[in-house]
Order: structure tokens, then sequence, then C-alpha cells
């Protein structure tokens, strides 16, 4: 390529079209790590003395910001890492992701907590799936119960851990796309939902915060590429979001003829939501009968599908 406009000496390996930087290695790892730093404390996301947990899939957004997380962390000797991952029960997927969840945590020195579906709900998601098919319902998909019961399985665990905070690895895309996805199925309200820190709705729920919300994939990619992170690439075999992949490959499409759109429309959102807030009436949130979790209605999400499947 050429030389790095950084540092002016080492040969860059990594355009960025959007700011016109041309980075050496160490440069570009640098810039990750201080954006990753830039982030939680723009948005407040930890506190000095706070034990965090990373929810740790397998896949490259959440390693990678494992890695990271715990290089930021050693500065704070106080705060306390551990991971966690959820075993859905997707067999030769979250099995093969499992193990290098397992591995990099090893590697890291990190405490690694592994929950299921199948010890909190008494099914594997290929279970539940099969029980999915033969219901044949349209608005049954196996990812909207494995979301819901993921979130639900990620709070419990981090909850009986006893941590402050639940690290995700969402990342920029993820979450430009949560929020065109969002506008697209006519919900507008629900993008002052998709933010860098979840707020705080009940003694119940533990915060959620996203430190790679403004870090593009493609960099997290190289990064894990540099450092030789070792992560499970391979798709879930139900991973059949057509609308979401519709708009990553325009997004795509557009950040390529536009360098910079992704960061455009997550800082319009960031303009936009506290409006959007303000319209939005806070839920009142109470106890599921059923498990006790809070809940707007009744009966909480999880216990609504699992009933639904006549499995509880
Ligand atoms: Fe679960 Fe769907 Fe993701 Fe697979 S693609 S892990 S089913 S949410
Ligand atoms: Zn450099
Ligand atoms: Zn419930």
């Amino acid at each position: 390529m050429s030389t790095c406009t950084l540092c002016e000496r080492g040969e860059a390996v990594f355009m960025r079209p959007y700011s016109g930087e041309k980075l050496c290695r160490r440069c570009f790892h640098k810039s990750i790590e201080n954006k990753v730093r830039a982030t939680i404390s723009r948005y407040e996301m930890f506190q000095p003395n706070d034990k965090i947990m990373v929810a740790v899939s397998g896949g490259k957004d959440s390693i990678t910001l494992l890695h990271i997380l715990s290089k930021i962390e050693k500065a704070f000797p106080e705060a306390t890492l551990c991971a966690v991952t959820v075993d859905e029960g997707i067999r030769s997927y979250r099995d093969e992701a499992l193990k290098f969840a397992v591995k990099n945590c090893r590697k890291l020195g990190v405490e690694h907590i592994v929950t299921s579906f199948k010890e909190r709900y008494g099914y594997k998601l290929d279970e539940l799936v099969s029980m999915i098919l033969e219901r044949s319902e349209k608005e049954l998909t196996p990812c909207s119960y494995c979301g819901v019961l993921r979130r639900r399985a990620l709070n419990t665990a981090a909850r009986e851990a006893g941590v402050d905070k639940l690290a995700t690895g969402h990342n920029l895309d993820d979450e430009t796309q949560t929020m065109i996805l969002n506008i697209l199925h006519g919900d507008a309200l629900r993008i002052a939902r998709v933010k860098p820190v979840l707020a705080m709705v009940h003694p119940k729920l533990i915060q959620r915060v996203k430190p790679f919300c403004m870090v593009p994939e493609r960099e997290i990619a190289f990064y894990a590429y540099l450092k030789k992170i070792e992560f499970q690439g391979i798709p879930c075999p139900y991973a059949r979001t057509a609308l979401r992949n519709d708009i990553r490959t325009m997004l795509n499409r557009m950040e390529k003829k536009h360098a910079g759109t992704k960061f455009a429309i997550f800082k319009s959102m960031e303009r936009v939501r506290p409006a959007l807030e303000a319209m939005v009436e806070e839920a009142k949130l109470q106890d599921c009968k059923r498990c006790g979790e809070p809940t707007v209605g009744e009966l909480c999400k999880p216990c609504q599908m699992l009933e639904k499947l006549s499995v509880l």
C-alpha cells in the first residue's frame, strides 16, 4: 500500500475510506482499542469497579470484544471480567462455536459460564424448531424463539453471577441494520430502543452495553485476522432473515459508494432518539405470573412462546 498516515513510519495495511486514513498494523490495532475506550467513556458504560460479563457466542465479534475488554480491563484492577455462552442447542453449529468460546476464555484467563436452553427451558432449540415446523405458523421462526429465549438466558445468567453489566458484541453494522429494519417494519419508535446502553428499567434486568457500537464489522474482522484470533465462521443453519440480509447488502453498497453512510445513520439516530424516547411511554413492568421475571403484560414473552408450543 503506502506509509501509515498516523505514525508516518509503518507500512499501511488498512485503508479507511470514511476518514482517508491509511494505517499500519500497530496504529490499526491501537485505533480500534482506542475507539472502544472512547465509546465506553462517551456512554459511561462501566464504572472502575464493575463486574462485567461478556456474552460470548463464539463468533468473531463477541470473541474479539472479549480480547479487547480483557486488555482494557488490565488498567482497572478493581474491575472483573467474566464471560457467558448460551448453548441454544443447535447441532454442529453452537457446539463448534462453544469450543472457540472455551478456548479463548482459557487463553485469556477469563472465567467462563456456560448455560443452555436445555437446562433452562427443558428443550434444545433444535427440538423447539421441530415443534415450530409441525405447527407451521408464519410468525414462529427459529430466530424469534432463539432471540427471546437467549436474551432471557443471558439476563438470568448475568444476574445469578452477580455482575453489574452485560456487554454484547453488537457492532456498527448490526446497529444501523436494526435501525433500518425497524423503519422498514413500520416501527420507527422502536429505534429509541436500539442504543449503546440499555436503560435499567427493573432491578432484575442487568444493564446491557455495546462497546463495539461504533466499530464497523469490517474493522473487527480485520483486527481479529491480524491478531490471529480464532472464532467460528460458519453461519447458523436457521439464519433466514431475508430482510436483514437485504439491508446489509444495501448498506454495504451505500458505504462503498458513499463512505461514512453507516456512521451518518448512527449519528442521525442518536440525534433523534431523545425526541423518540419522549414520545414513548415508559413501560411499567410487573412480575410474570408464571416465572416471576419482569414483563409488561401478565405473561412474559418467553413464557408466552413456550406456552404456544404447549411445552409449559
Ligand atoms: Fe439463533 Fe437465528 Fe442466530 Fe441461529 S441465526 S443463532 S437461530 S437467532
Ligand atoms: Zn502507523
Ligand atoms: Zn414468564
